[in-house]
């Protein structure tokens, strides 16, 4: 699976630098809308101006991504899934 070479928090929105040498920009409010947690497809969507407070790779299939300004952090986004929002953004 191809996986960011390179990750970046960008005037609120997450920056990947892939291996074949595109590049993503996704904005927060289309991450925060697409989180696969489990909270996040159970409960009602999320409002207001979200942020990104930080991301990092988790194992090596995707990104954890902690959203502001509530501190959301359960979300983990596979590089499949911020393949499919980058297209979409
Ligand atoms: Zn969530």
């Amino acid at each position: 699976m191809e996986a960011p070479v390179r990750i970046e928090i960008d005037r609120g929105a997450l920056g990947l630098a892939w291996e074949d040498g595109t590049t993503s920009s996704i904005p927060a409010a289309a991450l925060r809308t697409a989180c696969p947690c489990a909270g996040c497809r159970a409960g009602a969507p999320f409002t207001g101006h979200p942020t990104i407070e930080s991301a990092r790779i988790v194992g090596d299939y995707a990104v954890g991504i902690v959203f502001g300004p509530d501190g959301h952090a359960t979300g983990i986004f596979s590089y499949d899934l911020l393949r499919s929002l980058a297209a979409e953004s």
